[in-house]
């Protein structure tokens, strides 16, 4: 039945306006308002309900504090009371007595809190959960993400939780184990944060040569990190790579590890080498120390050239930090980069050698004492407490920077000594088992190392499993029966100005195009 134009006008205004009215009808329907008022009302009824139970809540916790004060009090009384009367072992029962009072008392008082259910809280925690659940998985930790949804108590039951699970298991079903032999491992310096002054000839002599060649600005580094992005490569630790398990005898060996990432992604690992900022960089573009900042991870800081001072993403470790928070898969169960510290001015910007000890007797005459030794070792073991946490591993690269391969046996044997002294005992707890050799010297040629080169002997002695050189090729891993060893490859000035100009191909793999992340503020040639 064809309608007339005119006729079809007629209807189509008629129907829209049909709808206005319907739609005008949604925004003010006369239940509308009561729903509104009733919905306050409801909202403010929740909110006086939770004011209420958190009074409560906080009336009892006053009530059993007093009590479990009151006990504590009376089991020093009883205490003092035991010793003055001697009977030492009357004394340890008397206060282990009152320690458990004390114990139950409180755990009584905190039984009696009324748990009552509390919906939009219990919801909070559902969506919290499920978003962690997201974000390990992100990381390739499907079995983590898995447990923990396990831990909600409407697991088994609800289907949203259910779904996500499948998922997980129907992605881990798909994952390719990595083959560790064909790792890359991509290594800077300090990154440059301000390259004019940096690079500035006429103000930093022949060490702007050196900063033009061993290091790499911030903007390359962030090109350098998209780039890597896309082309699926994540960040995985030297212990992802393989570990160390002991046989039925006790004998140690080095085992490869299951790196299982979904078709298509490649492990990389990332380290950074001289993370101390040297008293000779000071003042030129770079930061000077890591610091633990307000949200309890480590950052930067950075004084520029006017003088301010600022905390942020003035190197490597904040900003590798920011890109994970946005891209979770860019990491393997949270595997970020491998520091690697020297000794002789401290670590992470603390001068916290003892030759900065005015009342060591290695005290150097030539440094500048420093009266607050004791406060900056702390400050530099909770900083890197804060690093291991945020999923760096911690490296040496000996104490004096020493050339490895050319120094006689004695010679790294006491600089070992030093670093293992001041460094992974004072401020690591001892745990350091990575060696990131200086100027990529290694202790041995390309076989497999052996107990009978007793300079890997003696580092192996002092805990070292993990060791790597500077080898600029796409990949060298090797895996020895109790040591695992991997070329490095330098991505700085030199490194890319050598692509640039088609004096070598060693990027082409990792970079299409290398001049679009060389930072324009280089001054060129860049020479080594
Ligand atoms: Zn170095």
């Amino acid at each position: 039945m064809a309608l007339s134009p005119e006729e079809r006008r007629r209807k189509l205004r008629a129907a829209s306006e049909k709808r206005r009215h319907m739609e005008h009808e949604d925004e003010h329907h006369p239940q509308d308002s009561y729903y509104n008022e009733e919905r306050q009302r409801a909202q403010r009824r929740l909110r006086a309900e939770r004011r209420r139970r958190r009074q409560r809540r906080q009336r009892i916790m006053a009530i059993v504090a007093v009590i479990v004060g009151i006990a504590l009090l009376c089991g020093i009384i009883f205490l003092v009371r035991g010793l003055l009367s001697g009977g030492k072992d009357k004394d340890a029962e008397v206060q282990q007595e009152l320690v458990q009072d004390g114990g139950a008392g409180s755990q009584d008082g905190m039984t009696e809190l009324p748990e009552e259910s509390t919906e939009p809280e219990t919801e909070d925690a559902r969506l919290e959960t499920m978003a962690e659940a997201e974000r390990l998985a992100a990381m390739y930790d499907y079995d983590g993400a898995i447990e923990l949804l396990g831990t909600l108590p409407e697991a088994s039951t609800d289907q949203e939780i259910q779904a996500l699970v499948a998922g997980y298991e129907e992605t881990k079903a798909g994952l390719v184990r990595q083959d560790i032999s064909t790792i890359t491992h991509v290594f800077f310096h300090s990154l440059i944060v301000d390259p004019e002054n940096a690079l500035d000839k006429e103000r930093w002599g022949t060490q702007a040569d050196g900063y033009n060649s061993v290091m790499t600005t911030i903007s390359e580094f962030e090109k350098m990190l998209d780039e890597f992005y896309e082309d699926g490569f994540v960040l995985v630790g030297l212990h992802d790579m393989a570990h160390i398990e002991k046989t039925a005898d006790g004998q140690e060996i080095m085992v490869e590890g299951d790196i299982m990432l979904p078709e298509g992604k490649k492990a990389m690992v990332m380290s950074q080498d001289d993370v101390c900022y040297y008293e000779y960089m000071e003042g030129a573009g770079f930061a000077d120390r890591i610091v633990i900042g307000e949200d309890g991870r480590p950052t930067c800081h950075y004084v520029d050239e006017e003088g301010n001072e600022h905390l942020g993403e003035y190197d490597l470790v904040p900003i590798l930090d920011r890109f994970v928070d946005e891209h979770p898969d860019f990491s393997y169960k949270g595997a970020k980069a491998c520091l690697a510290f020297t000794g002789y001015n401290g670590i992470l910007g603390y001068r916290t050698d003892e030759t900065y000890d005015p009342n060591s007797d290695m005290f150097d005459e030539e440094k500048e004492p420093n009266y607050n030794i004791e406060e900056d070792r702390e400050t530099a073991r909770q900083v890197a407490a804060a690093l291991k946490e945020d999923g760096y591993e911690l490296a040496s690269h000996s104490w004096g920077h020493r050339d490895m391969s050319q120094r006689s046996l004695e010679d790294v044997k006491r600089d070992a000594d030093r670093w293992e002294k001041n460094v992974n005992q004072e401020l690591l707890g001892g745990t350091c088992d990575i060696i990131l050799y200086p100027f990529g010297s290694d202790v041995g040629d390309w076989h497999p190392y052996t107990h009978e080169n007793q300079k890997f002997d003696y580092l192996w002695d002092l805990g070292f499993r993990y060791f790597c050189g500077v080898d600029s090729s796409q990949y060298w891993v090797q895996v020895g029966t109790d040591y695992l060893r991997q070329g490095r490859r330098n991505l700085d000035g030199y490194m890319m100005w050598m692509d640039l100009s088609g004096q070598r191909d060693k990027l082409s793999d990792l970079f299409d195009d290398v001049g679009a992340i060389f930072d324009p503020a280089r001054p060129t040639p860049v020479t080594q």
